[in-house]
């Protein structure tokens, strides 16, 4: 069993949901039910710090491809318009089971999307999340500054402040859990600078403060939202953020690619967090995320496959040889160990959602556990097991458990009919792009 622990080899007992006990190589301790791990690899379960679920229904859009972040999302807003709540949970089942059979055993998702027949969209995505086992938090997220006040989406997709705010706190009152195991949480999540009034930034800042909830943004994704930034509010994004309360441990920005030291020092200072999405940054050309000079500035660093429509997948293992590959294409071999991809999709990303429950193989966390089995083609011959996992590129999970519950089995979901979602998918994708 590669991958346990030091000292742990021998696998791990679990009780209610929870890793009670880890076992010493060689030891036989009762139990009721045993899984013999010995032909796997063994991550805690890995955790998505930053996706858009509704995207996988434009993945590879044609009049998108091949364009950069701002005339990539003018290309696709007039199609996400008109998206309803049957094309979208047929898209959150399609994420999620993607996410689950990669490992991922916790998903944030960043919906800011609520055109005039969506406006239920986090409560579907919940509702998916449960039917599937996986662990959620929704990021409410919000676009107020349409292309009548000067921002970048149509007002077909964007909301008033007051109906915004009030479906975020209906939203925290109905779903959000606290404290360890939690299965369903709520986040607040505005969408970018050029999508946002200042004022929708304050007041969701005060809000996730009188409601305790964390607060995620895309920041310093690309050098344009820069110049947009410098242009409109004459400041840098960070900076500006900073000035409406959005600088403090309670945040984790999506991208984080374009801060100078400075603002890297002040993030770590303050406790955000940053997740860092490598194959989206490098499919539309948006640069590289400081991974090493964040994490030494004290900025916690999570993983995330982002939107399916930037990225175009959504799967999480393949993002930690993505994240490798990138820090090395950027900074050198000295950039990141290939450990260094898992630390970020586990405690990283853990750090992100403000959660110590998750994340880790160690008694009192939650029993989420992600098994890879090395019997693929691309594996033969690999000597050390753990490396091979991230430098072969495992693609998919064997076993995936989410609090004490195989929501994986032999590399399916049980009672998921695969080929029926992906037909009724392509469809859906079809409706919405004529
Ligand atoms: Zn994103």
């Amino acid at each position: 069993m590669a991958g346990m622990p030091p000292g742990a080899e021998g696998g791990v007992i679990v009780e209610d949901a929870v890793i009670a006990e880890l076992v010493a190589p060689g030891a036989q301790p009762a139990a009721d039910a045993v899984f013999d791990a010995a032909a796997h690899v063994v991550l805690p379960g890995l955790i998505n710090t930053h996706h858009h679920f509704f995207q996988t229904l434009t993945r590879a859009y044609a009049p998108a491809v091949d364009k950069k972040l701002f005339d990539w999302l003018v290309a696709l807003y007039p199609v996400w318009a008109r998206i309803t709540e049957a094309e979208y949970r047929v898209a959150c089942r399609v994420a999620l089971a993607e996410l689950l059979l990669s490992g991922c055993t916790t998903a944030a998702d960043h919906h800011y999307l609520f055109p005039a027949g969506l406006p239920d969209a986090i409560d579907i995505e919940l509702q998916e999340a449960r039917n599937l086992g996986i662990r959620a938090v929704l990021c409410r997220g919000s676009m107020d500054l349409s292309t009548d006040d000067g921002g970048l989406p149509p007002p077909t997709v964007t909301q008033k402040i007051d109906v915004i705010l009030a479906d975020g706190e209906r939203l925290a009152k109905t779903w959000h859990q606290t404290g360890p195991g939690a299965m369903s949480q709520v986040a607040l999540a505005p969408c970018s600078p050029f999508s946002v009034t200042g004022d929708l930034m304050r007041e969701t800042a005060a809000q996730a403060e009188a409601l305790d909830l964390r607060l995620h943004t895309h920041l310093a994704e690309t050098e344009d939202e820069n110049a947009f930034c410098l242009e409109k509010f004459g400041k840098r994004p960070l900076d500006y953020l900073e000035d409406l309360g959005w600088v403090s441990n309670r945040v984790w920005f999506a991208h984080g690619i374009h801060f100078n030291q400075g603002e890297i020092h002040r993030m770590g200072k303050a406790g955000c967090c940053v997740a860092h999405c490598p194959s989206s940054n490098m499919l539309l050309g948006s640069g590289i995320c400081p991974v090493g000079e964040l994490e030494a500035a004290g900025v916690g660093v999570g993983l995330g496959v982002d939107g399916s429509a930037s990225n175009d997948s959504s799967n999480l293992i393949q993002e930690l040889r993505q994240a490798l590959l990138l820090a090395r294409a950027g900074r050198g071999i000295e950039a990141a160990i290939y450990s260094d991809p898992i630390r970020w999709a586990t405690v990283g990303s853990a750090r992100c959602l403000g959660r110590d429950d998750i994340g880790r193989i160690t008694p009192g966390c939650q029993a989420d556990l992600a098994l890879f089995k090395l019997d693929e083609l691309r594996f033969a011959g690999a000597g050390d097991s753990l490396a091979a996992l991230i430098t072969c590129g495992a693609h998919r999970a064997d076993r995936v458990m989410v609090g004490g519950i195989w929501r994986v089995v032999d590399g399916a979901i049980p009672g998921l009919d695969l080929p029926a979602l992906m037909a009724a998918q392509n469809e859906a994708a079809r409706r919405i792009r004529s």
